[in-house]
């Protein structure tokens, strides 16, 4: 027995690693049997990270064959796997630098007890620092691949993902699925993110040339199963090769530390409404323009309001929020209206009482405050067509 841990073998242009893995197992000779699928997301800025930035693992049982499932890894490497190596998006209109893919293939005969996962989902983390497997192949991709072997897989969502018939990837074909059954699986409560419901996105398929057919989110692997099979059996959802539930840490926030509070200094807004929000203790907090709610309440925030966050602190020091809420507002200032002429008063300089321009009435009550009441009191997140994968919906807590 062991797992098997595979990955960078996807790039922009095609291919996917979870098919590498499907296809992988569908080749296994029939004495070896698997379980335990599982899909693990890793830290988002990882520079050489490919598309979607997922690992795949799976245990393998092979009683007292491991010698034999080894040679046939081995074989199945060379024919099918690093002939992948070296593939490069051509594509103009994608904006961050892309690596060649540098797949990476590792095998441990028991599960590390390790925490080279946190490291994997928190920071970029390089080749030396791998716990040593007992079988590797690769390069760059043995980072991910032995990530997701040593994924602990305690805090966990599933992920049923279905892939096109080999037909329909070399044919170019646009992608069938089902709208109707769609909206049957979308209003299970045990799956989630499966369609905007704002924009009617569908986010449960790939965009462009991916072998993925679509994949179906849920809490638990029976609703994962039960819906990935509704909407390949219904009528107008193309054939598909296969599907698995691999176990995954989406939905998790295993990418986070914990919340923290801070106090705004300044803010500014920048084209689109990107808004920079500069804090006492935390450095400069983006909400980008798709953050949608966190962006309108970062644009409605002043110098001294309380607020508490969270987000990944980005290479460039800032951190980019994937939730926030204010704590407190602070209120706004203004001078005081002379009673009898309903003027507003003006100060008579720094630490003096104020006086009517009019009729020259002094006042000791130098400021009004007047409560500013924010657009939301509750904790906000990105709409789910701009969240991360790893991200846990706020109604989950
Ligand atoms: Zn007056």
């Amino acid at each position: 027995m062991g797992w098997l841990g595979i990955d960078d073998t996807d790039h922009i242009n095609g291919g996917c690693t979870t098919h590498t893995l499907y296809q992988l197992i569908s080749n296994l000779p029939p004495q070896f049997t698997y379980q335990n699928p599982r899909l693990v997301r890793l830290w988002p800025y990882a520079a050489q990270r490919t598309r979607g930035n997922a690992a795949v693992a799976i245990e393998i049982i092979t009683d007292d064959n491991e010698e034999e499932l080894i040679q046939f890894l081995e074989d199945w490497w060379n024919k099918k796997i690093l002939p992948l190596k070296d593939n490069i998006s051509t594509s103009k209109d994608y904006q961050r630098k892309q690596y060649p893919t540098d797949p990476g293939m590792v095998w441990f005969n028991r599960q590390p007890k390790d925490d080279f996962y946190w490291s994997a989902v928190t920071k970029e983390v390089n080749k030396q620092e791998v716990p040593k497997a007992d079988f590797s192949w690769g390069g760059h991709g043995v980072i991910g691949a032995s990530a997701a072997v040593i994924w602990p897989g305690l805090n966990h969502t599933f992920e049923a993902i279905s892939w096109r018939t080999s037909e329909s990837i070399t044919g170019r074909k646009k992608r069938k699925i089902d709208m109707s059954a769609l909206a049957v699986v979308d209003n299970d409560p045990e799956t989630f993110m499966s369609r905007d419901i704002r924009s009617n996105n569908i986010l449960i398929a790939p965009r462009g040339n991916c072998p993925v057919l679509f994949g179906i989110r849920a809490k638990t692997m029976a609703a994962a199963e039960k819906n990935c099979q509704l909407l390949l059996d219904a009528a107008n959802t193309e054939q598909a090769e296969g599907h698995i539930v691999f176990r995954t840490n989406q939905a998790t926030d295993d990418h986070l530390s914990d919340d923290k509070t801070d106090v705004v200094t300044k803010t500014s807004i920048l084209k689109r409404g990107t808004v920079v929000i500069e804090t006492n203790n935390n450095g400069k907090l983006l909400a980008f323009a798709e953050s949608g709610k966190i962006k309108h309440l970062s644009q409605w925030l002043e110098k001294g309001d309380k607020i508490e966050f969270n987000g990944l602190k980005s290479p460039d020091g800032s951190i980019h929020l994937e939730k926030i809420r204010v704590l407190i507002a602070t209120p706004k200032r203004k001078r005081p209206l002379c009673h009898d002429c309903q003027v507003t008063m003006k100060s008579m300089g720094k630490n003096q009482p104020v006086r009517c321009p009019k009729c020259r009435r002094i006042s000791q009550t130098l400021w009004l405050e007047i409560e500013r009441i924010p657009p939301s009191k509750d904790w906000l997140q990105p709409p789910i067509d701009a969240r991360r994968h790893l991200s846990k919906p706020l109604d989950w807590n």
